[in-house]
């Protein structure tokens, strides 16, 4: 996917995210829509560095640079909320586009996409990103609804209540 589709999925995801966290819709859910959408835009753009440093697809569109990302807080206690970003850009371009990513580069240079994509000059592509979109808030708001109630009865049926 080009910069305009990995922008457009991260500012969508954003406010999709900020409306799941705060759903309100008042000044906090806002707040939240900017304090995270700004980091994980930042992330979505990241990836494609490597089409100027490194092998584009591959350097810095593996799960290496990912963990690296998701540590990074909690080793220098800033960056949080970058690595959404990050994974959004890797979900798209797997999902969204025709060629793939090479997600265990550097031990291997093959490249993994869903037959789901499209050619980053099609006309579908804003479509197709949208649509990834959309499957990425339905996944998040399983997480943020679905799994603190079945943690909650897991538990529950563990200690026999
Ligand atoms: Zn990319």
């Amino acid at each position: 996917m080009n910069k305009k589709g990995h922008v457009l999925n991260a500012v969508l995801l954003s406010i999709g995210l900020g409306y799941l966290f705060v759903p309100v819709g008042d000044v906090e859910t806002f707040k939240t829509i900017i304090m995270i959408g700004v980091p994980i835009t930042l992330g979505a753009l990241f990836p494609d560095v490597d089409t100027a440093f490194g092998k584009h697809r591959k350097t810095l569109h593996n799960l290496p640079v990912l963990l690296g990302f998701v540590a990074f807080p909690y080793v220098f206690g800033n960056l949080e909320y970058v690595w959404i970003g990050v994974l959004t850009h890797y979900v798209l371009d797997v999902a969204g586009s025709k060629r793939g990513i090479a997600l265990f580069y550097p031990i291997s240079t093959q490249e993994y996409g869903l037959p789901t994509g499209v050619t980053v000059s099609s006309k579908r592509a804003d479509f197709v990103t949208a649509v990834v979109t959309v499957g990425e808030l339905a996944l998040a708001a399983m997480v943020v609804f679905e799994l603190p109630q079945l943690v909650f009865e897991l538990g529950r049926q563990l200690v026999g209540l």
